[in-house]
Formats: structure tokens, sequence, C-alpha cells
């Protein structure tokens, strides 16, 4: 039978309404499996971890995808699997930390949430995470061959690095814009699984502060944009139109501010507004532009995986050509 380890951290699918305040609270992972008898028939064995303080992962910051990285990896001798309860608001972000943190563990780890509490009737909940389990234990087919990080949410299994949350209350609260599904309702497309590792490589050093995203839009001026930038910037990701085109034409103090940074050392990332697609920079004059500026492409990429991979790699590579070689590597899957 597989050992699998579920590591609790929090979200809506534990929380419960808090007495005083009336707002859903995290609550403890005793109170949440006593919810859930049919664990008592799955044929695998489990064990739990749970966070001393479970959060509602809008609290979620590098250290505690650090904490869940660490708990992975104290127990990765021990457990075939891991299964992650989370809360919805930012695991994107928490499980895509996981793919770069831990590369190449060659193990699965899934993971999951709900849009609902538990113990609210007809919740998500129960069907997410038994879901994830089933999918886990059934290692002697297809699943057998997944060795990575992915979020696993009504019904479907979507890649870490590749998924974003695209609704608020609906169940169908992921999606993978610019990827196909891992798993959809019954059918595994394990020809999409990751395969080729160099090894189990840990590194959980991120740069944890100093990553600035502006969303461009045609009435920002240049007082504004110069407000959303400080000298503690060393990341600026720009949210561009289209295929990555920014108006460089007309407005001349943003090509010069660019220069600036640039030839300062800092990094800056093209990522475009669309939901679907990349950025394709250089398809038109208003992009080319950037390419002379040493703008980088962030081509197919979420934005969680754009922060995270950006944090993850900057204390390996501060020297920004470095950076950007790097960058334009495909590392887990989050870029195609
Ligand atoms: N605010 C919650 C969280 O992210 C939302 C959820 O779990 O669905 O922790």
């Amino acid at each position: 039978m597989k050992h699998i380890l579920i590591i609790y951290t929090g979200g809506t699918i534990g929380m419960e309404i808090d007495a005083q305040s009336g707002a859903l609270t995290p609550f403890s992972l005793e109170s949440l499996l006593s919810q859930i008898p049919e664990l008592a028939d799955v044929e695998a064995n489990i064990s739990t971890h749970s966070f001393d303080t479970p959060i509602d992962s809008a609290n979620a910051s590098a250290d505690f995808w650090i904490s869940i990285g660490e708990v992975v990896l104290n127990n990765k001798e021990h457990f075939d699997a891991f299964i992650v309860l989370h809360g919805t608001d930012t695991m994107a972000f928490s499980a895509t930390a996981c793919s770069f943190m831990l590369q190449g563990l060659q193990k699965p780890i899934i993971f999951t949430g709900s849009q609902l509490p538990i113990s609210t009737p007809n919740a998500d909940a129960k069907r997410n995470f038994l879901g994830a389990l089933q999918l886990l234990i059934d290692t002697n087919g297809d699943m057998a061959h997944f060795k990575e990080v992915g979020i696993y949410f009504n019904q479907k299994l979507f890649r870490a690095t590749r998924a974003t949350k695209i609704h608020t209350s609906s169940f169908e609260a992921f999606g993978s814009p610019n990827s196909p599904l891992l798993v959809d309702n019954e059918k595994i497309n394990s020809e999409l699984f990751l395969n080729g590792h160099n090894g189990f490589n840990y590194n959980s050093t991120f740069l944890k502060e100093g990553i600035s995203v502006i969303t461009w839009h045609p009435l920002i001026g240049e007082a504004e944009f110069k407000a959303l930038l400080n000298e503690e910037t060393k990341v600026l990701i720009i949210q561009s139109y289209g295929s990555g085109t920014l108006p460089l034409n007309s407005r001349s103090w943003l090509t010069k501010l660019l220069q600036k940074i640039s030839e300062n050392g800092g990094v800056i990332i093209n990522k475009t507004q669309c939901f679907r697609g990349g950025v394709d920079q250089g398809m038109y004059e208003t992009s080319n532009k950037l390419n002379e500026i040493g703008v980088i492409s962030s081509k197919d990429m979420t934005l969680e995986s754009v922060i995270v991979k950006a944090a993850w790699l900057y204390p390996q590579k501060p020297n920004v050509l470095e950076f950007k070689q790097a960058f334009l590597k495909d590392y887990c899957g989050e870029m195609d």
C-alpha cells in the first residue's frame, strides 16, 4: 500500500464560521478529518502533518512556501506521495514554488482545497480531497508516471506551474489557460507528464521582496508609474497589451525610464495581460524596442509562474544577463 502524507496548511476546506466575527476562519485538521469518514476505507497508509497555525492563504509568503517545501523534504524518504491542503487564493503560487524548490524529487505532490468549507452541505471539499487521494492511490495505471507538482480541483489535474485561479466562487476554480489538462475527469493524459530530471536538487532560496508588478493601461502617467517603483525594486514585471506591446512611440519617458532601469542592472519582464497566449516581443514596432532595451519575454507563463520563477532565480543569477538566459529556460513545464 502507498504511504501518503497529508499536509494541512489551512484554507476554506478546513474553515468554520467564527461565532464572534461571523467570518470564515481556519480550523484544526482533526475537525476537518472527522468529517471524512470515507478515509477509513481508503486503501493507503495515510499520515498527517498540520501546520501549527493553519492560515487563510492570503497570508502566504515566501517563508510559508519554504515551510511546505521543508515538510516534503524532511519526509521524502518515508512517503510515496503528498497531498497539500491549501487555500485556493494563492494555491497556484505555493504549488509553483514547490515545483521550483523540489525539482527532481520524482514523487507526486498534489495541492487541493475547496471553495466551500467541508461542513457545508454539497461542498466541493470532500470530492476534491478524496479525488486527489484516489489519483495517488491509482499508481498501477497511468498515474504511476505522475511525479511532479499538480493542482487537483473539480475532477481536473493541472500542472502547478500552468494553473491559475479563474473563479472566485465556482467549483471550477482553476484553469490552465496555455496548457492542456493532465487529468480531465476519468481521462489521464500521461503523455503530458514531465519526465526526465537531473537529480534532486532542493533549492528554497527566494527573493522575498523587491518584485513589482505594474499593469499598463492607456491612462497611466509618468508620475504614477514612477511612484510604483523605488530603489528596492529588483524585478519589474510589466503587464503589457496583447502579444507584449507598450506605447513606446507615444511615451518617450517610458522608453527612457526602462532604458535607465536596464542600464542600472534591473530586471524587467514583459507579461501579457491576455488570459491566453504568450508574449511575442518584436512582432510589432511597439514591442521590438523592448528587445533592444533588454526586457525579458515571459512567453506564455502564468503571472504566478513569472513571479515565483523570478523570485527563485534572482538569488542564483543576480547578474541581469545570466538571469535573462536562465529565465528563458523551461525548468518545470512552466513555459512552451
Ligand atoms: N481565502 C481562502 C484561502 O485562500 C479561499 C479558499 O481557500 O478558497 O485560504
